[in-house]
């Protein structure tokens, strides 16, 4: 099982490749399947990263992320199923 740092090594890389889409592989299970959804209050340009792989369905949840440019963020004020959509219940590695 991948430590919190090496995820936190993985997200370094797929934010930095950001507005493009990585084709990084977990450092846990090795599949090209990382995605990373930010949430964040209106206006802000800092919020929630969640950063998981959907095969194996680990990952980390991290604050005060900076959002990058061009980078779309979902509404802190939005209903929790509609901001949540397409974020399966992963297990935290921490
Ligand atoms: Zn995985």
């Amino acid at each position: 099982m991948a430590s919190f740092d090496e995820w936190l090594d993985a997200y370094d890389i797929v934010y930095r490749t950001l507005p493009t889409s990585s084709d990084l592989r977990c450092p846990n299970c090795g599949h090209p399947t990382l995605r990373l959804v930010f949430t964040a209050p209106p206006g802000s340009e800092h919020g929630y990263a969640s950063f998981w792989c959907d095969t194996c369905l680990e990952g980390i949840h991290l604050s005060r992320a900076p959002i990058p440019d061009g980078v779309g963020a979902r509404l802190l004020d939005v209903p929790a199923e509609e901001r949540n959509r397409g974020i399966p219940d992963y297990r935290l590695v921490t």
